[in-house]
């Protein structure tokens, strides 16, 4: 497939070629001819990205397909332009050995887009037979109990990053102290109160905690969905490497009036000078990646107190809308967009041929107009999950999304019937004879 006069991230206008699952040529607009019998796609005046690698979503089967299963949300993900997303451990039975890897194994093979699989780690963890499997990444550790009661301590923490470090799997870490929670707050019933109780300095100590260990042992650990400016600082000058969610980036304890117990999540939405600070991290690149936490409960499961509501939002479909609206917005530049959800995520966890638009790399793109405006509505989203946070909100949705030169999704058609492989088996995706994607024809600085 041709597809003719893109823009690139960087402002360029390009012709792609697409040869199977590949890239197989990136020249200058206007300079590559179709062959004969090849498909042409024209794109002029939009953006093309390399698809988003989005490495913290909760997939939740085996165990609570009622909420999402591995067919709902890689079909939510193709939508917004997400081509690879890893799911997370906290399923029923939890990611935590062998044989529950297989068993996770199973319903992944329903996945529409390229997936990676973490492990986790829990007390009287015996993990030999989980670094058997092609994992993706040890994490999230949970440095406090979130859903799933995965909380681990300091202890559990330093032989995990051992075993991790001798299986050679990167580690991911959810970092909250819940000694630092404040529990004055748990007189409060208003929604404000989960903000309140779960305090920004228990999500800071535990990323210094975090970082400080991890330098001990000389390793690198990846601090998820940090909420805020001082805890990404704390990750970034400790060498280490920081993810941001959306709704960290978009919503803040202003919104919870409305949002009553949707707006609950780990780490809580923080105030609105803090979610300002945080994106301004977010966009001059102290911030390495966006990753969604995508974290699907049903709308009856919400509406509940806000001690009872389960922790969680929806966001894979609308984390590149919102980030492309953002970017037309010129709230963070279009090049930044891509390197925080394809090029970054790539380099740091080492998925190999993704992340950018050049010869070599896997054909996996997405195609947006800037000149539509569209705004977030629940109806049409297509998870399992019922509602969004991000309702109303200005979003650019992709036109369509390629996996490995395969059309998954194009708006207005659906989807196409396309299985994802596990990132971590190079031998699903080597379509055979290879030479490696050399330096991308379009350049990333982390
Ligand atoms: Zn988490």
């Amino acid at each position: 497939m041709l597809i003719r006069n893109a823009t690139l991230a960087d402002g360029r206008r390009r012709d792609v070629r697409v040869d199977g699952e590949r890239v197989g040529a990136v020249a200058a607009a206007g300079t590559l001819d179709a062959a004969a019998g090849e498909g042409t796609r024209d794109a002029t005046g939009k953006r093309l990205l390399p698809g988003m690698i989005d490495v913290h979503v909760h997939l939740r089967q085996p165990g609570f397909s009622h909420k999402e299963t591995w067919a709902t949300g890689t079909r939510s993900a193709a939508a917004g332009g997400v081509t690879t997303v890893v799911d997370q451990p906290n399923t029923d039975p939890p990611t935590v050995d062998g044989p529950a890897f297989d068993r996770k194994a199973e319903f992944a093979a329903d996945a529409l887009v390229d997936y990676g699989v973490n492990g986790g780690v829990v007390d009287g963890w015996e993990p030999a037979t989980l670094f058997d499997r092609p994992l993706f990444a040890l994490g999230e550790v949970f440095l406090a109990d979130s859903t799933g009661n995965m909380g681990v301590d300091t202890a559990l923490f330093s032989q995990a990053l051992d075993r991790a470090r001798t299986a050679g799997v990167p580690v991911t870490v959810h970092a909250e102290d819940a000694s630092l929670f404040n529990e004055s707050a748990r007189g409060r019933e208003d929604a404000d109160a989960w903000s309140a109780y779960r305090t920004a300095r228990a999500e800071v100590a535990a990323v210094e905690q975090a970082c400080q260990v991890a330098r001990e042992q000389g390793v690198a650990v990846h601090i998820a969905h940090a909420s805020t400016p001082e805890g990404i600082d704390a990750a970034h000058e400790a060498g280490m490497t920081v993810e941001v969610t959306p709704h960290h980036m978009f919503l803040s304890r202003g919104d919870l009036g409305e949002l009553g117990t949707d707006g609950r999540m780990n780490p809580p939405l923080r105030r609105e000078r803090r979610r300002q600070r945080v994106l301004d991290r977010v966009a001059d690149g102290t911030v390495d990646m966006v990753a969604t936490d995508h974290a699907p409960h049903t709308s009856a499961e919400k509406d509940a107190g806000v001690w009872e509501a389960p922790s969680g939002v929806p966001g894979v479909e609308t984390a590149l809308p919102l980030l492309l609206a953002a970017a037309r917005a010129d709230r963070v530049g279009y090049e930044r967009v891509r390197d925080l959800t394809a090029t970054n995520p790539a380099e740091v966890f080492g998925v190999e041929r993704k992340g950018r638009v050049a010869e070599g790399y896997d054909a996996d793109l997405v195609l947006a107009d800037p000149g539509t405006s569209t705004e977030v509505r629940a109806e049409a989203l297509h998870t399992r999950c019922d509602w969004t946070p991000f309702e109303g909100h200005d979003a650019i949705f992709p036109e369509w999304t390629m996996v490995r030169g395969t059309v998954v999704y194009e708006r207005g058609e659906g989807f196409a019937d396309h299985r994802g492989a596990n990132v971590r088996r190079p031998e699903a995706t080597d379509g055979g004879a290879e030479t490696r994607g050399r330096e991308g024809d379009e350049g990333a600085g982390r």
